[in-house]
């Protein structure tokens, strides 16, 4: 049987289950079985079966008849069946061949809604949405791939507007970290967007239950980075440097990561106005600009 008539025999959508949790997990359990298919871990498939989540992410993106929304991991569909009722255009993309087969069918009849099958992380983003036309994305992540997804879309020439993600609830904590209490996750989602979580979800609203609280997380992405750095991957290789002691002092951790003198780097430090004695951690996005440009002064290769 072809992936394609397993879904056509598919008697009921995600959408379409009981209400109760209890109801909503055995039917996505259901599901799966009629379409002869298993969860499949290594890809992170926990799906959403939570009608009030499935709505709440819809709502966090303000999905409306004008935009467009590019979904990663549909999944059996349950939040693109969501996002359908609410934006002028989907566009999702899904790994899982069967899956995405499967949802090409279950969505035949809705032309505004396209099905693609590949990888997130290797797939053309133009191949999705022209480059002239803004988008949003909107997604419950696989946990092992989330971060560099997020990241892929915030660093493309073709940047969504906003971004509302399910994922783990320590790494949307780490992304949305206050100024001077930020890693270099939070510091290079700030660079990009600002982040804020949403709300928490719980492990009952998916099937399977992963072992781990969730978060759906937006990010406004800047139409251009809110500080000048001379270039972007020059700043990214100072604000790395930074943090690879971030226990330690930043004058000897740049001096010791960049090859550079201790004098020379707390010279940099001193002139973006960077007490040197300070940790990376607590430097906000406005100090890391400074030190870059303090830093390609005194010659910095970055
Ligand atoms: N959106 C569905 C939902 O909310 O129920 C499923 C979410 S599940 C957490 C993640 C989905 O992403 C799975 O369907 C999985 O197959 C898919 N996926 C995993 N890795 C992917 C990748 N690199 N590119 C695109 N989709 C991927």
């Amino acid at each position: 049987m072809s992936p394609r008539s397993r879904a056509v025999k598919t008697p009921r959508r995600p959408a379409d289950v009981d209400d109760a949790p209890e109801g909503e997990r055995s039917a996505a359990g259901r599901l799966l079985r009629r379409m002869g298919l298993q969860p499949r871990k290594g890809l992170g498939q926990h799906f959403l079966v939570s009608p009030g989540v499935l709505e709440r992410i819809a709502d966090a993106g303000d999905v409306g008849p004008d935009d467009t929304v590019v979904e990663i991991g549909p999944g059996l569909g349950a939040l693109t069946e969501v996002l359908a009722r609410k934006a002028g255009k989907v566009v999702a993309l899904e790994l899982d061949d069967e899956l995405a087969e499967a949802l090409k069918g279950v969505f035949a009849d809705q032309p505004h809604v396209s099905i693609h099958h590949g990888d997130a992380m290797k797939t053309d983003i133009a191949t999705l949405v022209p480059d002239s036309k803004p988008y949003k994305l909107v997604a419950n992540l696989p946990y092992y791939v989330a971060t560099a997804i997020v990241r892929r879309f915030l660093e493309a020439d073709h940047k969504p507007s906003v971004i509302v993600v399910t994922v783990q609830r320590e790494v949307a904590q780490s992304m949305s970290a206050p100024e001077g209490k930020t890693g270099l996750l939070g510091v290079a989602t700030r660079f990009y967007g600002n982040p804020k979580i949403v709300s928490l979800v719980k492990p009952g609203s998916f099937y399977p239950p992963p072992k781990v609280t969730s978060a759906v997380l937006r990010i406004d992405v800047h139409p251009s980075p809110p500080v000048q750095v001379p270039s972007e991957s020059g700043f990214f290789t100072l604000v790395r440097a930074g943090f690879s002691a971030p226990r330690k002092q930043l004058k000897g951790v740049l001096s010791h990561a960049l090859k550079a003198p201790a004098s020379e780097a707390e010279g940099a430090l001193l002139t973006a106005g960077v007490d040197p004695t300070r940790r990376a951690e607590t430097l906000t996005l406005e100090e890391w600009a400074a030190l870059h440009r303090a830093g390609e002064a005194a010659g910095w290769q970055l």
